[in-house]
């Protein structure tokens, strides 16, 4: 087989339906953000505004969590130098986990080194070494629960999204001693709508499914010490697992199921994908930690972020560009097309210096391709104005749909 021209065709196929993805190349600058710089391929550079980053806070540059990381360097070197069970496990591992658990109202907590590894090694191990277990997974599931839900060879059924009926409806299939599992997320984080935790959790009680929610778009930014939707509707108590990252509104990286002890103990004894592979770097957790406690205690930056939403969402209202309503920090900005989304993209890009990605198939359906944009404490008025005049003004060159403005 001719290898090289099977990967060209391959990749001509993406361009020629616009779903060929360019990565932009940033250096993101200490103190500046949202503010970085774009590296061209021609070698110049570009100030440019980023407006689709999951560093939903700016806890990325967070005095505290800079801080906690050059000291936690100073102090203890680059990596961890293992596995955790061989010679990986520092003190600040430790120290971050009983953080997480203390903020999700948990026992215990385990950490992975990122969320998607969370999301893949605990559901792969809940349904493989769990007898008999059957999953019910939301449609709109990310990819690293559906990777680990195949993964675990267990049976599957995939319900409507949010639509607690049909899950009701395949969970009635099932005797009450066939184990279940219910996996879902709070935030999905293309369309911004959240689930219905509540009526999601009772229909599980009732057909005795354990429940596990991925909160990786609501942690640090919803309730009051940032634990989530789940923590902000009382509901923490009644899942039997939250997933979360340490990567978006906690600005660093890593991920991490909280549930009881002996779940976190099974998965930290069973799941591949925890043991096989080297700890986090101790500066790493030690950064996460720094921003888990601060979003604990400070509801600054959560209403920052909130109010910016709004006066974002307003603007685009008032100039007439069609956003997807919805009750989370998200504003997917309706394009409907991969090849026009990509054009404004770049458009935004070259004569603004305004980086928001478009989103694409197979990320989001084909015909409702979109650019997703993500508001922060860190986008002042000036950013916003700037932001929704170029929409504005490529919407009007491109002749583009326009919903009836509203003030
Ligand atoms: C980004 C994302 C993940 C993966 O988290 P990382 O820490 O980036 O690996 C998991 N679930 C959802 C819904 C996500 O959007």
């Amino acid at each position: 087989m001719n290898f090289e021209a099977h990967f060209q065709a391959a990749l001509d196929g993406l361009k020629e339906r616009g779903n060929y993805r360019v990565f932009a190349e940033l250096q993101r600058r200490r103190g500046d953000y949202p503010h970085a710089t774009r590296y061209l391929p021609d070698g110049s550079t570009q100030d440019v505004t980023v407006w689709c980053s999951n560093d939903y806070l700016g806890m990325g540059q967070h005095p505290d969590v800079l801080t906690a990381m050059h000291e936690e360097l100073d102090r203890s070197g680059a990596g961890s130098g293992g596995t955790r069970n061989i010679s990986g496990t520092m003190h600040v591992h430790r120290l971050l986990e009983s953080e997480l658990a203390d903020l999700h109202g948990k026992e215990a907590a385990l950490l992975f080194n990122s969320g998607y590894m969370s999301n893949w090694a605990a559901l792969s191990t809940l349904a493989s070494k769990i007898p008999g277990c059957v999953v019910f997974s939301d449609a709109l599931n990310h990819a690293s629960m559906i990777e680990g839900i195949r993964h675990s060879r267990a049976k599957f059924h995939v319900f409507k999204h949010n639509d607690v009926e049909d899950l009701d409806r395949l969970l009635s299939q099932y005797g009450p001693d066939v184990p279940k599992l219910v996996a879902f997320e709070s935030v999905y984080s293309m369309d911004g709508d959240i689930a219905p935790i509540k009526e999601i959790c009772d229909v599980a009680d009732k057909h005795g499914a354990m429940t596990y929610i991925d909160e990786v778009h609501a942690v640090g930014m919803y309730g009051p010490r940032g634990g989530g939707v789940a923590e902000r509707e009382g509901l923490m108590g009644r899942l039997t697992v939250i997933e979360g990252t340490l990567a978006k509104a906690y600005g660093v990286v890593g991920g991490y199921i909280a549930g009881s002890k002996a779940l976190c103990d099974f998965v930290r004894s069973f799941a591949s994908g925890f043991i096989f592979s080297t700890a986090l770097p101790p500066a790493i957790a030690a950064g996460a930690l720094a921003s888990v406690k601060h979003l604990k205690e400070s509801p600054f930056e959560r209403k920052r972020q909130q109010e910016r939403v709004q006066k974002v969402r307003a603007a685009l209202r008032a100039t007439g560009i069609p956003q997807m309503e919805n009750p989370s920090h998200i504003i997917p900005v309706m394009v409907g097309d991969a090849k026009k989304a990509k054009m404004i993209s770049d458009w935004l890009m070259e004569h603004h210096g305004i980086y928001v990605q478009p989103i694409n198939y197979p990320t989001v359906p084909v015909g409702t391709e979109r650019l997703r944009i993500t508001p922060g404490p860190v986008h002042s008025d000036d950013d916003i104005d700037r932001l929704v005049k170029a929409l504005s003004d490529i919407w009007g060159q491109c002749a583009l749909h326009r919903v009836e403005a509203a003030a």
